[in-house]
């Protein structure tokens, strides 16, 4: 299994749980620790953490402890689907069957400066430095200028924009900066993609009443030009400046992955057959967000979601059992129980089995899913809620 995140560590354990032992498994991360990705936006709670940043992740021994599941810390540099090999920097591994989900990283499109000079949220590494980066700034603002307040960009209006640009808005950074801290100012630059394109009308109208009580200004309809160190160029010309810049504009699959011989759905992703198993490599099966797979009900891809690594990971573990033991594979179906978009401290907006769902409420079941994930994982057991 490569990668230990949401979908490599599950089709793991189902792996170990229904061949009960008899199929070898080794869970290679680059990381000794399964990091809990649906919490990343919270960066300030990260703040308040400082080096303490442990609630954001399960160490994989406690999660593998007592089970055959053999753990091997690596970075994937090469995948060898016709040698059935993995090169890692630290040794090579072969296989018979294998399951790819190594996630994805952030995609710049090519805009000059992007990569170099923002913060992103989509690993714990950036997210801590981007929650270090605030901290600092929220300490120096008392010494801004006249009314200055600082003031944050951050580019992409999807869910993870929305819920970083919020959560920087409503953080209480007198509490954790101290008291001469200043609000920020929060721009939420959503290019030329609607705000929370994808996403119900009610909710959508609804995000925007919050965001806006919750002061962060919606910059709709231009794309980001060029990006320097505290400079933000959009394509009409305007250019925004910022002590703190977060790119949230979108992800595409590892190097690693895209360079694969095999057929990639969009931005590079492995599109995969509705067994999930890879066309032309029988016992290979990529999932989560490295897989595209097509729902046959709607046409559209599956979304590129926890929820949905999740399911895979179910169905994918069973096929490969399948695979292994020569006996007949199942197609993957994807049913959504819901979705809820973090709307700042406290607050945010969903559906639940297509029942819309807001405020407190919405954020108290986030907050249970969540929660209710990171200890069964923990616990080596099933999420019931996720
Ligand atoms: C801020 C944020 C909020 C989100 N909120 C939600 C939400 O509320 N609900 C929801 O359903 N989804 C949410 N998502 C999406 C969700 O996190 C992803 O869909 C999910 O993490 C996908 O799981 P995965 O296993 O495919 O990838 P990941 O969880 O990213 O796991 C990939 C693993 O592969 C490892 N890896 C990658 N490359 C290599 C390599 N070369 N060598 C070794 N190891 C490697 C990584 O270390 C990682 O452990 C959110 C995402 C973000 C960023």
């Amino acid at each position: 299994m490569l990668g230990a995140g949401y979908a490599g560590l599950t089709v793991a354990q189902e792996v170990a749980r229904r061949s009960r032992g008899r199929i070898p498994i080794t869970l290679v991360d680059r990381n000794p620790v399964h990091v809990l990705r649906t919490e990343l936006y919270e960066v300030g709670r990260l703040a308040e953490a400082g080096d303490r940043a442990d609630r954001f992740v399960v160490p994989l021994a406690t999660v593998f402890d007592r089970t055959p599941v053999r753990l091997q810390q690596g970075n994937v540099q090469e995948i060898d689907l016709e040698q059935r090999r993995v090169r890692l920097d630290t040794d090579v591994l072969s296989f018979r069957s294998l399951a790819i989900a190594l996630g994805n990283v952030a995609a710049y499109y090519g805009v000059p400066g992007a990569a170099d000079h923002t913060h992103q949220v989509y690993r714990l590494s950036g997210a801590k430095r981007l929650a270090a980066d605030l901290v600092a700034t929220e300490r120096a603002s008392g010494t801004l200028p006249g009314e200055r307040r600082p003031r944050v960009v951050v580019v992409g209006g999807g869910s993870t924009g929305t819920e970083v640009a919020t959560e920087i808005a409503t953080t209480d950074w007198r509490a954790v900066a101290g008291p001469d801290a200043r609000p920020p100012a929060v721009f939420l630059v959503t290019g030329s993609l609607p705000f929370l394109a994808g996403f119900a009308p009610p909710l959508i109208d609804r995000a925007r009443r919050v965001l806006a009580r919750g002061g962060v200004t919606i910059v709709p309809g231009v794309n980001v030009a060029r990006v320097e160190p505290k400079l933000v160029h959009l394509e009409d010309g305007t250019v925004f400046a910022a002590d703190i810049l977060v790119w949230c504009a979108g992800l595409e699959a590892p190097p690693v992955v895209q360079s694969l011989p095999v057929v990639h759905g969009r931005a590079g992703r492995i599109a995969v057959d509705a067994t999930l198993e890879v066309a032309g490599h029988p016992g290979v099966f990529a999932i989560g967000d490295v897989a595209q797979h097509t729902d046959p009900a709607t046409g559209a891809p599956v979304p590129a979601t926890a929820q949905a690594a999740l399911a895979e990971a179910r169905v994918a573990s069973q096929n490969l059992v399948a695979r292994w033991f020569d006996r007949p594979l199942v197609p993957f179906r994807y049913a959504e129980r819901g979705s809820v978009v973090a709307l700042g401290v406290g607050q945010a907006a969903g559906s639940l089995r297509r029942f819309p769902i807001w405020g407190s409420p919405a954020a108290l079941l986030k907050r249970i899913v969540q929660r209710d994930y990171a200890r069964a994982v923990e616990r080596g057991e099933r999420p019931s809620l996720l």
